[in-house]
C-alpha cells in the first residue's frame, strides 16, 4: 500500500534534522501525519533560589552553605534586617519576594537569617516559611502526629505530593515531617518517594490504565472526530494520524492525565488531520498546495498550520500554564492568518478550501 508521510519540524524542539521533508509523492492509499515532538513544559519553578525579575538583584552568599534542613522564607514585606532583634548594624534590604534561608533559631517575634553571608535578625512576621522538598505517596499511608507514631491525624491518598518546609527526620530516619492540608505530621518514608521541586503539592493525577486513557482522549474529540481510534503509544514524543484506518497515536510519556490541555491541544490537532482526509480521501496534494500557498512562513508546514488553526477553532488550546506553574506549548507556529482561519472552518464544515 502505497503511504505518503509528512515529517514535520518542531516549534521549540528542533528535530528538522532527524525527519525527511514532506514527500511530493502522492496518491489515493494511506496516508500518516508524523509529528514533530510535542514541547516539554518549560522548566518548572522551583522554590528554591528564584527570584523575581523586579526585585533588586542581591546575592545571596550564605545560601549556598546552608543545607535544606533549614528553614527556607519568602519576605512578605521590605525586610531591612539587623545584626540585632530590632537594633545593631544595618545589613541592607530586599523587597517583598525575596528569598532567604534561616539559621533556624528564632526570639521573641525575631527570626535570624542569613543575607548577603552575614547573619541578621528580621521579625518574624515579613517572612514565610517555603517548601524545602517534596515527596509524593507511593500508596495511601497516614499522616501521625508524633516522630515515632502519635495518633492518627490524616490519610494521605496514594499519589499525593507532599511539601515539607524542614524536611526534618525522626532519630530512627524512618520518617519525614510535612505539612498536608494545613496540619504537620510524620509519614513514613518507606511510603513515600522524594518528588522533584517542581511538583504541584496536593492529590496527583489519577492513574489511568492505557485503555482508559485512550477513551477519554477519544471522548474529547469525538465531537470532530467521532469513532476514530486512539492508539497510544509509550515512546516519547510520539504523534501522528493515519488515514486509514483513521486512527491518531499520541505518546502518554510525561502526559499521565488525558484531560491536559496540551494532551487535548494534541488529539484536536491529530484530528484535524483526519479532516483533512476525510475532505480529500483521494489524497490532498490539492490542499497541501493551497496550505502553503496561504501560509505567510513558506516554510513548507502550511498543512500544520492549517492544522492548528483547525484544532483552535475547535477549543485547542496551544499554550497555556499546567498545574505546576509551568508553561507549555504546542502546535507549529502562532497565529493563523485570517486566510488560514477561513480554510480551516471550510474544512471543520467537510468542504474542500481548495
Ligand atoms: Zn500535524
Amino acid at each position: 500500500m502505497k503511504t505518503f508521510l509528512f515529517a514535520l519540524v518542531g516549534a521549540l524542539v528542533l528535530t528538522q534534522g532527524l525527519l525527511s521533508a514532506p514527500s511530493a509523492d502522492e496518491g489515493p492509499g494511506t496516508a500518516t501525519i508524523l509529528e514533530k515532538p510535542l514541547a516539554a513544559p518549560a522548566a518548572a519553578p522551583t522554590t528554591a533560589m528564584q527570584v523575581d525579575a523586579s526585585i533588586q538583584p542581591i546575592v545571596l552568599a550564605g545560601s549556598s552553605t546552608v543545607g535544606a534542613s533549614k528553614p527556607h522564607y519568602i519576605t512578605t514585606a521590605t525586610i531591612k534586617p539587623r545584626s540585632g532583634k530590632g537594633k545593631g548594624a544595618r545589613l541592607g534590604s530586599a523587597t517583598r519576594g525575596y528569598k532567604v534561608w534561616g539559621t533556624g533559631k528564632t526570639s521573641t517575634g525575631y527570626t535570624q537569617i542569613r543575607f548577603l553571608g552575614r547573619t541578621g535578625w528580621v521579625r518574624s512576621t515579613q517572612l514565610k516559611r517555603l517548601v524545602v522538598a517534596k515527596y509524593t505517596a507511593k500508596h495511601s499511608t497516614v499522616l501521625r502526629s508524633k516522630a515515632n507514631g502519635g495518633k492518627k491525624l490524616a490519610t494521605i491518598g496514594r499519589d499525593h505530593t507532599l511539601g515539607t518546609v524542614d524536611n526534618a527526620r525522626n532519630k530512627s530516619r524512618s520518617r519525614v515531617r510535612v505539612q498536608f492540608q494545613g496540619k504537620t505530621g510524620w509519614v513514613a518514608l518507606k511510603h513515600v518517594k522524594k518528588a522533584s521541586p517542581g511538583k504541584t503539592v496536593g492529590p496527583g493525577t489519577r492513574t489511568y490504565p492505557d485503555a482508559a486513557w485512550a477513551k477519554t482522549v477519544s471522548k474529547n474529540i469525538s465531537r470532530y472526530c467521532p469513532r476514530t481510534t486512539v492508539r497510544v503509544s509509550h515512546r516519547k514524543n510520539e504523534y501522528y494520524a493515519q488515514s486509514g484506518p483513521r486512527s491518531i497515536t499520541l505518546s502518554r510519556v510525561g502526559h499521565p492525565d488525558p484531560n491536559a490541555a496540551p494532551v487535548k491541544a494534541v488529539a484536536l490537532h491529530e484530528c484535524a488531520h483526519i479532516m483533512q482526509f476525510k475532505a480529500y480521501p483521494k489524497g490532498f496534494s490539492k490542499l497541501v498546495r493551497h496550505a502553503e500557498k496561504i501560509n505567510p512562513r513558506r516554510d513548507g508546514y502550511g498543512i500544520e498550520h492549517l492544522a492548528d488553526c483547525m484544532s483552535d477553532s475547535m477549543g485547542a488550546k496551544r499554550s497555556g500554564r499546567l498545574a505546576n506553574g509551568s508553561t507549555y506549548y504546542t502546535g507549529y507556529h502562532g497565529k493563523c492568518s485570517s486566510a488560514q482561519k477561513r480554510s480551516a472552518a471550510q474544512l471543520i464544515a467537510g468542504k474542500r478550501p481548495a
